[in-house]
């Protein structure tokens, strides 16, 4: 008998999610991660005081109260709202696309029937009337201006092709809305768990056995039977040695650097959007709790190609990822031993509540 009933790979929030369930439903649970920390890409770490999101900026927003209760037993959370600032050619501007986005790129306009008329006057100009990539369909949304402002040079230096060589999924999220609100989300619930998000990680796995620094795949003879079951949350077609090929991922690099200054930009999240400049944004961490140290801290996020052995940041959602993924979905599906979960281990683009709605459906199907 294996000694433990699962082996959790990957000490992230999803990992930890099911750790924390088959614990309390009374199963003996080990957790790996091959970092030195819990917490996967939610790791915060204080410095000065302040909260440093180290893999760039996190905000929790959702629609899901399933998800938004469930994250409450873990955290208090604070009100923040996103509304990050858009730099353009020595201007800023509001996002997402609002009322005074549009009265600051066209001072002649004020009223929501000016700033439609203007837009779909655009659009019409376009005529794209089916769009089949990234800038047709921003083109289609918003007219060229817009496009060629917000979102050209952004996604460009952001996914390192041309707009028209991408999916159009990615740019739907950009809403457009016609009130002077600067609330980057619909959701009906958002916020910065006060004290940072380790702390919601360190407590669900309180009571468990965690190895940190430990690879998995370093160790695969000895870790592949020691429980009855796996959950892998690390990168699938890593884990089937990549027999049908490489999935493709985009990295991103951080610098962090700590300024003797009490407020650098005034917003946790400052948008670059021009090409020319390497980042693509920069946070000021003190923001996020609304905090009031002497120095703050900041940090440039520049996008990244990925070169197997990077931290692979981002799905490549495209057509030809998503077919390779499948075939190792097929592969795992057969696998009664191993449970793929996460961003990595289903190969997909989760917003925090999406891992844990699918952390918690694996819970269900698995536990219950
Ligand atoms: P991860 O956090 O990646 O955890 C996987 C863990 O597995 C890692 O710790 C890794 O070290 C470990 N691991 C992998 N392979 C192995 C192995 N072979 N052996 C041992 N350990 C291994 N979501 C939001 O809701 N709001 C946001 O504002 C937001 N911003 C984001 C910004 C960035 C730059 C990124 C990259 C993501 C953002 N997200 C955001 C998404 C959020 O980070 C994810 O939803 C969440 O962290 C996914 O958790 P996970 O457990 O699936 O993956
Ligand atoms: N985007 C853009 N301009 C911006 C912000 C975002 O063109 O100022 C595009 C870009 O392609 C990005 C996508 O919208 O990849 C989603 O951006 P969001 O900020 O929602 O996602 P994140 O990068 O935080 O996951």
């Amino acid at each position: 008998m294996a000694k433990y009933d699962y082996l959790v790979v990957g000490a992230g929030l999803f990992g930890s999610i099911f750790a924390y369930e088959a614990n309390k439903r009374g199963k003996k649970v080990l957790v790996i991660d091959k970092r030195d920390h819990v917490a996967g890409n939610i790791y915060t770490k204080e410095v000065e005081g302040i909260n440093v999101h180290m893999y760039g900026a996190h905000i929790f927003h959702t629609s899901n109260k399933e998800v938004w209760n469930y994250i409450q037993q873990f955290a208090e959370f604070n009100r923040y709202t996103n509304s990050p600032i858009a730099y353009y050619k020595g201007q800023v501007y509001n996002l997402p696309f609002n009322m005074n986005t549009f009265s600051k790129l066209w001072p002649d306009v004020r009223t929501p029937k000016e700033a439609k008329a203007k837009i779909a006057a655009a659009i019409e100009e376009a005529g794209i009337k089916q769009p089949k990539n990234l800038e047709e369909q921003a083109i289609s949304l918003g007219g060229k201006e817009i496009y060629e402002i917000f979102v050209k040079g952004y996604t460009q230096k952001q996914w390192g092709r041309p707009c028209s060589e991408l999916p159009a999924f990615i740019i739907k999220r950009l809403p457009f809305r016609f009130t002077y609100d600067n609330n980057y989300f619909n959701d009906a619930y958002q916020g910065i768990p006060m004290g940072g998000y380790t702390q919601i990680i360190d407590k669900m796995l309180e009571d468990i056995e965690v190895r940190l620094n430990t690879d998995f795949l370093a160790h695969r003879e000895e870790l592949e039977n020691i429980a009855d079951k796996i959950v892998y949350t690390g990168m699938i077609d890593e884990f089937y040695n990549y027999q049908f090929g490489e999935l493709e991922y985009r990295s991103l690099r951080f610098e962090t650097e700590v300024l003797d200054e009490e407020n650098y930009q005034g917003n946790a999240v400052v948008n670059y959007e021009e090409y020319e400049i390497p980042y693509t944004r920069i946070i000021e961490h003190k923001h996020f709790e609304f905090g009031t140290q002497p120095k703050t801290v900041i940090t440039r996020e520049y996008p990244a190609t990925w070169h197997k052995g990077d931290e692979p940041y981002y799905a490549m959602n495209d057509d030809k990822n998503n077919s390779l993924y499948a075939k190792y979905k097929a592969l795992s599906d057969q696998d009664g031993k191993v449970i793929f979960g996460g961003r990595l281990g289903m190969y997909k683009y989760f917003d925090m509540d999406d891992t844990i709605a699918v952390a918690l459906d694996c819970v269900k199907k698995e536990l219950q």
